[in-house]
């Protein structure tokens, strides 16, 4: 079990829920596009935000950032300690540094002290690329692999706080290969119990990032490592919430809404299935007092093979030759037309939301 840290009313490690994490894409410096960035997020369900802190024009934007923002913000800082100290200032809620990039050690138990009287954690984020020579030196002689020389790293980072008798920690240790995080993450898990911050970095554009970060993050969710999460995307950060979410309760970590799961088809389907399948995504997600039911719902290809297999699923349809089949728990409810078909699935889960109440 990890030590819990408060990020405002967001609890991260500890066995509290794992709560999803994205970055804004846009200057700090220009408020109202910070702004607009943020709301977007809190729709797709974020509920942290990060947002770099890169100059003096960005320190300058966050009070405003802070005031009218209602998710819980995290000032993402490299080098300047001064704009450490102007984010905790402006009224943040968790700062991101790596204490060896601040350099002088007086800097860092200044941030640090700071935090502390205020009662705001900080992550200390440690990427492949912000290692040593030395032991960069070390990973390419094969003497260390890059994944425990990144949780190494972390913990004598840890120490430069642990010294100014700061704990409330976060970390994290990231690459953009899958098995060296997966096995830092290990490490730090062995060796630690801060609570972690995991996720794959430079991950790519949308499939690949889904990919490598479904296997890498999932590989750690499901032993039981992270407390938070973010799914790194170069794509609209509201993705990455999206699928932050949608991760955590694939793993059964956190139920969001409904689970729409759909057959691969075959030479039975009658149906244009995937079209029908997107149909009933986009009608759950737009409806708003379904959106947030967790519930499972099948798409399935045929009326033979189709309830049988997805009998697990509260609710669904099954293409049949001009109809669908209306199933609930693998049993037929009635035939609908292809018309009517997804608007009588959304009936049908609202009776099952009503009983389940
Ligand atoms: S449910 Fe029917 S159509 Fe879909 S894969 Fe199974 S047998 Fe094929």
């Amino acid at each position: 079990m990890t030590r819990q840290v408060k990020v405002k009313d967001v609890i991260i490690g500890g066995g509290a829920p794992v709560p999803v994490q994205s970055m804004l894409n846009v200057p700090t410096s220009d408020a109202s596009s910070a702004l607009r960035q943020i709301v977007k997020l809190e729709k797709a369900g974020c509920d942290l935000v990060r947002l770099t802190v890169n100059d003096k024009e960005a320190a300058a934007a966050l009070p405003e950032i802070v005031e009218k923002s209602h998710v819980p913000l995290i000032a993402d800082i490299h080098f300047d300690y001064r704009l450490a100290l102007a984010a905790l200032e402006a009224g943040i809620a968790k700062l991101r540094i790596n204490p060896g990039n601040i350099g002088d050690p007086k800097r860092t138990s200044m941030v640090a002290e700071a935090a502390g009287k205020k009662g705001i954690p900080i992550r200390i984020g440690v990427n492949s690329g912000s290692l040593r020579e030395d032991v960069k030196k070390k990973i390419l002689s094969g003497k260390l692999s890059l994944g425990e020389a990144m949780g190494r790293h972390a913990l004598t980072e840890t120490r430069q706080l642990e010294k100014c008798g700061f704990r409330d920690i976060v970390l994290s240790v990231k690459s953009s290969s899958v098995p060296e995080t997966v096995r830092a993450y290990e490490f730090l898990h062995d060796n630690c119990d801060y609570p972690l911050h995991i996720g794959i970095t430079e991950a790519g554009t949308v499939e690949d990032a889904l990919l490598k970060s479904g296997a890498g993050l999932g590989h750690l969710l499901l032993k039981g490592i992270g407390d938070t999460i973010r799914i790194s995307i170069t794509g609209p950060v509201e993705k990455e919430a999206e699928a932050g979410r949608k991760l955590l309760q694939f793993l059964g970590l956190r139920p969001y809404g409904p689970e729409v799961i759909s057959c691969p088809t075959c030479g039975r389907t009658q149906v244009p299935l995937e079209k029908t399948a997107e149909k009933v995504r986009s009608a759950l997600k737009a409806d708003k007092e379904l959106r947030s039911f967790p519930c499972k719902v099948a798409v399935m290809g045929c009326v033979v093979n189709g309830p049988g297999e997805a009998s697990a699923a509260d609710a669904g349809l099954a293409g049949g030759k001009g109809y669908f089949l209306l199933f609930a728990k693998g049993e037929s409810v009635r035939r609908v037309s292809p018309e009517n078909a997804v608007g009588e699935l959304l009936e049908e889960l609202r009776l099952i939301k009503k009983r389940k109440c």
